[in-house]
């Protein structure tokens, strides 16, 4: 699949220093430094194609292209690959609904995620991958955790055996009644007759009527979820096999802790003999009107619906930017009027002959960033800059500056 257009990166100049990123790692419940590495392999799981990219996915891929951004501004090589799960249970329901073919909704919907993603700024994967053109090596996998032994199969269905995996549960910190609730609020089956544990994830689902299928060792059918993303994680990002994890950053909105990264990464284990990833790290869930932005409850806030009303992208990222990733996030109309007026404002700033000095500041910005993503910290720097440039203090930089918040914080001005 095609990622969308590369974005050019301004330079920092090598004066500044990158400390490590310290960032909170949900798999120790603690803020950990990432060491400091050559190559660093990013997975951010991505969407399922039926629905246009909303604000909580803003967020999220927000969340993880300042990871992206500040780890290659240390000067590494950063692998980043993500999913598309176009073939799933919510995608033909809705192309049913809608009397559209699965395939056309999700081309159609890909199509707009990749404009909202360019829109937002958001740097490309490296491999941005469709289950259905992945499909023969995610065959592959389902068909080494049944040689493995780990699998067992109820109606043509395949099941992994989630305990296999001595670490199952480390990442999620739940107990087994609240991963069976959750289970079975989140698309799983805990209550089907024939698993030897509730828990047990789906990795082939046979073909049903009406359905498409793929032919495969195990009968025609099409993957489970979770298998999909450690296929094509520990395919494209290349993990260095002496390495104790396969890649460093498991990403994706807390809604993912459990059951998709919690199985995916005992699946993943199983195939790669290696632990999964280094650091599981979750963005906050956004809502909206007192309620989870879901699409279930109707109140989505839609990209490109917002950019198509004359908002500007770089207003959405100062909007998202002036909270918390690791937090949930009611959110305001409001916002984007008040980071539309201070992007004008900061527009008014940079245009300035004389500004107030920005090497400080652009030091600030860097070590707020690798203090696990301190972005409402850096939006008050940037507030104290402009503050201090409009009484007239000197001395600064004003494309230094402006060339910084680029590169590291993906506001192009
Ligand atoms: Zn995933």
């Amino acid at each position: 699949m095609n990622s969308w257009p590369q974005l050019y990166i301004p330079e920092i100049p090598s004066s500044f220093s990158f400390p490590a990123l310290k960032i909170f790692n949900t798999e120790l419940q603690a803020i950990e430094t990432l060491p400091k590495r050559d190559t660093y392999r990013l997975y951010v799981c991505g969407i399922t194609p039926y629905d246009a990219t909303h604000l909580g996915h803003a967020a999220t891929y927000l969340t993880f292209d300042l990871i992206h951004r500040y780890l290659k501004a240390t000067g590494a090589r950063v692998i980043f690959s993500q999913n598309i799960t176009d073939i799933d249970d919510p995608l033909l329901e809705r192309a049913a609904r809608d009397n559209v073919s699965w395939e056309s909704l999700a081309r159609s919907q890909i199509e707009l995620f990749r404009g909202d993603m360019s829109d937002l700024h958001v740097l490309p994967p490296d491999s941005y991958v469709g289950v259905v053109e992945a499909m023969d090596l995610i065959i592959n996998s389902v068909q080494s955790l049944v040689d493995q032994g780990k699998t067992y199969s109820i109606d043509g269905d395949i099941y992994f055996r989630v305990h296999s995996d001595p670490d199952f549960g480390n990442r999620s910190h739940l107990s087994q009644p609240e991963m069976i609730k959750i289970f079975s609020e989140r698309g799983g089956d805990p209550l089907r007759k024939g698993k030897e544990n509730p828990l047990d994830a789906l990795v082939w689902m046979a073909q049903k009527p009406g359905e498409p299928g793929w032919e495969s060792p195990f009968g025609k059918g099409r993957p489970g979820w979770h298998i999909e993303c450690s296929a094509i994680a520990l395919h494209y990002l290349e993990p260095d096999t002496n390495d104790a994890y396969s890649i460093d950053i498991q990403g994706g909105g807390s809604d993912l802790i459990f059951p998709h990264h919690e199985m995916s990464a005992s699946q993943s284990a199983s195939l790669s003999h290696q632990k999964f990833s280094r650091n599981y790290v979750h963005a906050g869930m956004i809502g909206f009107e007192g309620e989870k932005m879901s699409k279930s409850l109707g109140n989505l806030v839609f990209v490109s619906k917002l950019i198509s009303s004359g908002v500007e992208p770089v207003a959405i990222r100062w909007a998202l930017m002036n909270h918390h990733y690791s937090t949930d996030l009611m959110w305001k109309e409001s916002f984007i009027e008040s980071a539309s007026r201070e992007i004008d404002s900061l527009r008014v700033s940079l245009s300035k002959v004389d500004v107030a000095p920005t090497q400080r500041v652009i030091e600030d910005i860097i070590s707020s960033l690798s203090n696990n993503l301190d972005t409402p910290r850096i939006l008050e720097i940037l507030r104290q800059w402009m503050s201090d440039t409009n009484s007239g203090t000197t001395g600064g930089h004003a494309g230094e500056l402006s060339r910084a918040i680029d590169a590291l914080l993906g506001l192009a001005l």
